[in-house]
């Protein structure tokens, strides 16, 4: 095979005629036209000088062509860097910088700033707009469609993804062709899809969720995509009874949930509900199954790993669980202070190995080492146990990362940052639960001795220099912190406090 990743998702498509995207303004994008307009900008990004191995990064709204870089990236040999379009520009700096992107493709608005930085890095810029214009689509037209496919082996690098670092700095987690590749067809396999599916996708593109689940399982399977620009109930409600399958972060549940439109008629015909990414309350996987007589099915994965565990397709589809681990994936419960596997039942660090579990963070070979075993097992940072039946819990996660609307937040960034604040002696970032979101974050700041902070400056401040999602939903002035016999702030009293701030 001469590009894994490509030939198997891509390219076997090239003759394809059924459809490949639903657009919301009624258009169709069959799988041919689809890989013709991939080949278009494969033979742009080329012509651009780029070569395989390098990095296109592309921070844009989610669109079909967004769908056709990654396609291009693949052909191409280029490495596909996707990221969160509400980072700011000091944010981008950081990623730019970091992962030597030789390209950066932006929206038309934010082209000023970035020129900025590209001229700083030396980098190429290109822009990409939601409603399909941009220089890279200009560019395009006049490129041929035909592309020779770049030859690649199975452990180059098809992706770099960054995650939130508890450090307050993003690592770039390096995944190969196999570790999409191997992914997606075990999910396809095990949630049953066929191109007689269509996948309502209301997913972000900048994530592993939305890029690698819903749309390489689609890929390898041949079906279709509702490709929704975001989620939007009414659009959802209009698109359910034209879908066999949707994917979604908890709050997609909770929100369908609480709409009276939302009913069992509506969705009698699906075949499956997923849902990842942040925990799924009990309570909603009970309610959604009394309202619509279907089991959400919860699975487990992180950016660095893709998906680990699934609960079954057939068999029971158990509440609170993660269900076991997939095929080819060995999952182990050990000690944080051992390493070594501890017994059924018993809460600890989960590790996890198989084809799915990157290559190391991108530059930061300690990091890698420290998360990374030279047996192949990846230390998640999450700590969970098995029950007596195999099934996985997700109890706790030990790097205090807080999962808002399915997205990471990092309290550390939060906390380094406010305490440069002027006025800020300390301050610790903890996870509320959100009647919407699952969680949200609130701010507890100390005021510095004889000062009183600015909470309006501050909030102004955060508001320039960090990604809205990240915002604190509060800020709450305290004289101290909790803090136990070692030093440690007691982050579980400042939740036990504050946690009916917003709740529904
Ligand atoms: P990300 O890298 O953004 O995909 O986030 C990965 C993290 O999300 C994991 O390490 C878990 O802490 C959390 N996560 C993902 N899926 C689940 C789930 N089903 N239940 C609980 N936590 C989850």
């Amino acid at each position: 095979m001469k590009n894994p990743l490509y030939d198997n998702l891509f390219g076997v498509h090239a003759e394809n005629d059924d459809p490949f995207l639903y657009l919301i303004d009624g258009k169709t994008i069959t799988y041919r036209q689809f890989l013709a307009a991939s080949g278009r900008i494969a033979n742009t990004l080329v012509g651009k000088g780029l070569e395989p191995g390098d990095c296109v990064a592309i921070q844009v709204e989610k669109s079909p062509e967004m769908l056709n870089i990654y396609a291009a990236c693949a052909q191409a040999g280029l490495v596909f860097l996707p990221l969160n379009p509400s980072y700011t520009v000091d944010e981008l700096k950081y990623f730019i910088k970091n992962s030597e992107a030789r390209l950066i493709i932006c929206d038309e608005k934010n082209k000023d700033d970035l020129t900025t930085i590209a001229q700083k890095f030396d980098i190429l810029i290109e822009t990409l707009n939601q409603d399909s214009t941009g220089s890279i689509i200009e560019k395009a037209k006049s490129s041929p469609e035909g592309f020779e496919t770049v030859a690649r082996s199975k452990d180059d690098l098809a992706a770099l993804l960054y995650t939130s670092g508890t450090t307050g700095k993003s690592k770039g987690a390096m995944l190969t062709q196999t570790n999409l590749l191997s992914n997606g067809n075990v999910l396809m396999t095990e949630w049953q899809f066929t191109n007689n599916d269509v996948l309502l996708h209301a997913l972000p593109l900048f994530h592993t969720h939305g890029l690698f689940v819903a749309t390489n399982v689609m890929l390898a399977a041949g079906g279709s995509l509702i490709f929704l620009p975001k989620f939007n109930l009414d659009d959802i409600i209009k698109n359910l009874p034209k879908s066999s399958a949707m994917m979604g972060v908890p709050t997609f549940y909770t929100r369908l949930l609480a709409d009276n439109r939302f009913n069992r008629k509506l969705v009698k015909h699906m075949r499956l509900f997923v849902s990842g990414s942040a925990p799924l309350l009990s309570e909603t996987h009970i309610q959604f199954e009394k309202l619509t007589g279907h089991r959400i099915l919860e699975r487990y994965g992180m950016t660095e790993t893709n998906m680990n565990t699934s609960n079954p397709y057939k068999g029971e589809r158990r509440a609170g669980t993660v269900g076991f681990p997939l095929p080819g994936v060995d999952l182990k419960i050990t000690s944080p202070e051992t390493g070594k596997e501890i017994s059924v039942d018993e809460i600890g660090q989960i590790e996890v190995r198989g084809p799915n579990v990157f290559k190391g963070y991108w530059k930061m070979p300690e990091k890698t080492k420290a998360e990374l075993r030279e047996n192949g097992f990846f230390i998640t940072g999450d700590l969970g146990k098995i029950d007596n039946d195999g099934y996985i819990h997700i109890v706790g996660r030990d790097k205090d990362l807080i999962i808002s609307g399915g997205f990471n937040i990092y309290p550390k960034e939060l906390e380094v940052f406010l305490d440069k604040q002027l006025g800020v002696l300390e301050s610790a970032v903890i996870g509320v639960p959100h009647g919407d979101f699952g969680e949200t974050p609130i701010a507890i700041i100390v005021p510095s001795s004889g000062l009183q902070p600015d909470l309006y400056k501050i909030e102004k401040n955060i508001k320039k220099s960090i990604a809205r999602y990240k915002h604190p939903s509060k800020i709450i002035t305290v004289s101290e912190l909790p803090r136990n016999a070692m030093g440690k702030v007691q982050k579980n009293l400042l939740r036990n406090k504050y946690n009916f701030l917003f709740k529904k």
